[in-house]
């Protein structure tokens, strides 16, 4: 289990940011530009941009319903779909050509003869969405489990328990080693479950803001609320 955030240049165990939205990071030890999503997985990646987009919205809130509204459509879609693809016979050249199980990819072309295709004339969009259900499923059961169980350093064999706090990765209590939680569990269920704490602290955070707004009587009360619409709007609009 676990490969830690290898170096790819030098080997070595080097921890990642805590702001994934950066595109590269440097290695501790070699100095090497190694690039986040590689590291961290396309899923959390957008996880950050998106939270990043909830909290651009949150410290200026837009006035009226329709912008409200921009703000909403204006955000970064959280990717989490499958990479997974099922093998079948082209409908048009007969040749073994890979069908995308993302529910999100509507259509494909055929690497054989470039013949373009819905996907639902291969597979259904009830049978795509019912795989993702499930796979959705099964991986945040895994992350809950390795929550329970912890995690083995891949370096020292070191037992670490787990604090559930979206962290993409936990540094290893023995010897420091960084270790991967997507390495042992689906990396989409590590950023699913990133996204949730991101967006429960900016919501506690405007409640704050709005209930201290409140104590001072200002008409700074109003737009706070609008801002905890417009995240709940947002935590709405990302489970699209
Ligand atoms: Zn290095
Ligand atoms: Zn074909
Ligand atoms: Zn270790």
């Amino acid at each position: 289990m676990g490969q830690g955030v290898t170096c790819a240049a030098c080997g070595a165990s080097t921890p990642l940011p805590g702001d994934l939205t950066v595109a590269s990071f440097a290695c501790a030890y070699c100095k090497a530009t190694l690039q986040i999503a590689m590291y961290a997985g396309a899923s959390a990646v957008s996880a950050d941009a998106l939270l990043g987009h909830i909290e651009g919205v949150m410290a200026a809130p837009p006035g009226g319903g329709e912008a409200l509204r921009a703000a909403i459509a204006a955000s970064p879609r959280f990717h989490q779909g499958d990479d997974g693809q099922r093998l079948m016979p082209c409908k048009g050249c007969n040749a073994e050509t890979a069908v995308p199980l993302d529910v999100t990819v509507s259509r494909f072309a055929c690497a054989r003869c470039a013949r373009v295709w819905p996907v639902a004339a291969y597979i259904s969009d009830a049978e795509r969405l019912a795989l993702d259900m499930a796979r959705q499923q099964a991986g945040n059961e895994a992350l809950a489990r390795l929550y329970a169980e912890g995690l083995t350093c891949h370096r020292c064999g070191g037992h670490n328990t787990l604090v559930d706090d979206g962290a993409v990765q936990h540094p290893c209590r023995y010897c420091g080693a960084a270790l991967l939680l997507a390495e042992a569990v689906d990396a989409s269920a590590v950023a699913r479950r990133r996204l949730k704490h991101g967006v429960f602290a900016q919501i506690d955070q405007a409640r704050a803001q709005q209930a201290e707004a409140e104590r001072r009587n200002t008409r700074l009360a109003l737009g706070v609320a609008g801002a905890v619409i417009a995240v709940l709007g947002l935590v709405f609009a990302l489970t699209r």
